[in-house]
């Protein structure tokens, strides 16, 4: 069996990595966002999005 250069869980998680600031925690997936929370409140405005009050 050949040895993989990445774990399909490592992939996995690149793959959901938020794209502004690369983290993993809390990434939204929903929409197509691809962010994290932290990020989707800063971008919120910025794509249509009302902040929760
Ligand atoms: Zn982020």
């Amino acid at each position: 069996m050949k040895r993989q250069t990445e774990r399909p869980m490592v992939a996995a998680k690149r793959k959901r990595a938020c794209r502004y600031c690369r983290t993993y925690r809390g990434v939204i997936r929903k929409y197509g966002l691809m962010i994290c929370r932290r990020c989707f409140v800063e971008q919120a405005g910025a794509l249509g999005f009302k902040k929760y009050e």
